[in-house]
């Protein structure tokens, strides 16, 4: 192709990261479909597989806030669908990148590849974190314009695509439901691919996460409760915002353990509906909440939960918060994870991070390919509080950390994530290291 048709076919823009996914899905098609931005540990640096991608990896090597020395970023087009597969992988050392994917609609390249070094990291932790021999990752497919992702016959395709895709990473990143991913879709991925958990329960997979979920936030409310000095749940007030699937099972554990009065909001009528019935003559109030109110953060409480959506604690909620301890489910409840949590710390509230009271969504999945038992002591062993890694252990510590060097929670945890990500696998060693040159080598991208 001349240099002019090259101007024809890409009108100039100032950075491959403002180019909306179609644009970039095109330019990443006329370069053979494929590309990827590799850590070479000798040189210390982040490499691109092609020339016209340095811009890209110089640009995340030079931003210190969501690129943290990731393992790689790879990238592909749907063959059929055309759309724009992610796959970002943080860490290895501790085992395979573990983590969901997502599909999502993004404005441009910039904020799909933030999201996914982002999130990647997010899972090294919360999978170091838990105790699991996996490293991290997270799996994105931009959501393509228009209503085609309604369509069964179209998320078939691909997400059968997207697990062929997996499978040329050669076990590199393991794929997981999550936001946009629903249970058949995982079905489809696991068509193309070995490295998938979360499959369905009728192959052998490990089923609803939900209840183990809401067990271990509720683990981690009773080691807040504790920290505080402020005794057990029983006859607590505890403030949801968002009655859906884990919220429920989690009123279900708040009950069994005697709690004096639960308020959750949903913005949903018939889920507000199907939550009164269930838990009909119990201390169980559900309000119906219009989009975007938040009035449910400043109630009057003894533990505030976040369980529906992300970046909820904020510069505007914050200084409105009457609970002396927020613990919830919902992932990123903070909207800056640099700036919110020392806000919640200096009024003095005590913020259990997000991933370590949400945990149990990727244990539930994590090592269902070792088989299943009834009451499973490999989960059952997070609820208790023997472990070193149990749910409740590791809140403590984070906790207990925090108070006792004068940072925030969520730099308590990072920091024993931190250290917990740098243990090579006991069996495996840092395989991953090889997996990515074996990659290269082959001219992967
Ligand atoms: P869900 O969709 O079943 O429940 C979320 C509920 O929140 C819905 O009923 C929705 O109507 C409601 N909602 C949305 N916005 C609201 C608002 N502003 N005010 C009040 N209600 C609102 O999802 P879920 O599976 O229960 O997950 C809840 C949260 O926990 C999500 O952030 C999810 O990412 C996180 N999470 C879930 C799991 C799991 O095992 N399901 C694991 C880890 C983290």
């Amino acid at each position: 192709m001349s240099a002019s048709a090259a101007l024809i076919d890409f009108p100039p823009v100032t950075s491959l990261l403002d180019l909306d996914p179609e644009s970039f899905t095109q330019r990443l098609r006329d370069h053979g479909g494929r590309a990827s931005l590799t850590w070479d540990f000798e040189r210390e640096r982040l490499v691109a597989s092609q020339p016209w991608l340095d811009e890209l990896a110089a640009a995340l090597m030079a931003n210190d806030r969501d690129f943290h020395r990731h393992e790689g970023v790879f990238l592909a087009t749907g063959p059929e669908t055309g759309a724009l597969f992610g796959a970002f992988v943080h860490t290895t050392v501790r085992g395979q990148g573990a983590g969901g994917l997502r599909q999502w609609p993004y404005a441009n390249l910039d904020t799909f590849l933030r999201d996914g070094l982002r999130l990647s990291l997010g899972m090294a932790r919360k999978n170091a974190l838990a105790g699991l021999w996996w490293g991290g990752g997270k799996g994105i497919i931009a959501r393509q314009p228009g209503d085609r992702f309604k369509d069964p016959g179209y998320r078939r395709v691909l997400y059968r695509e997207y697990g062929s895709f997996t499978t040329s990473l050669r076990g590199l990143y393991i794929t997981a439901e999550d936001v946009g991913t629903s249970p058949p879709d995982v079905a489809a991925v696991f068509e193309t691919t070995r490295f998938a958990i979360s499959i369905p329960p009728a192959v052998g997979g490990s089923g609803n996460p939900s209840p183990a979920t809401a067990k271990g936030v509720v683990c981690a409310m009773e080691a807040a409760l504790d920290h505080r000095g402020m005794g057990t749940i029983a006859g607590k007030t505890i403030a949801m915002q968002g009655a859906g699937n884990v919220a429920g099972f989690m009123i279900e554990e708040l009950l069994a353990r005697g709690v004096g009065k639960i308020i959750a909001t949903d913005i949903t009528e018939e889920r507000c509906a199907e939550v009164r019935a269930r838990f009909a003559g119990q201390p169980v109030e559900v309000r119906l909440a219009a989009p975007g109110d938040d009035s449910i953060l400043a109630e009057p409480c003894d533990v505030l939960a976040p369980c529906a959506l992300g970046a909820v604690l904020n510069p505007t909620t914050i200084p409105g918060i009457r609970a002396p301890i927020v613990c919830g489910a919902a992932n990123n409840q903070l909207l800056d994870d640099r700036r919110d949590d020392h806000a919640l710390a200096e009024r003095g509230i005590v913020y259990v991070p997000d991933y370590v009271a949400n945990r149990m969504g990727i244990v539930n999945c994590a090592n269902e390919q070792y088989g299943s038992l009834p009451q499973d002591p490999a989960i059952e062993r997070h609820f208790g509080r023997d472990w070193d890694n149990a749910v409740y252990v590791i809140t403590r510590a984070v906790l207990e950390l925090a108070s006792h060097e004068g940072i925030t929670t969520a730099n308590a945890a990072n920091r024993l994530a931190d250290r917990a990500c740098a243990l090579p696998h006991p069996i495996w060693g840092h395989r991953g290291k090889a997996i990515l040159a074996a990659l290269v080598a082959e001219g992967w991208g």
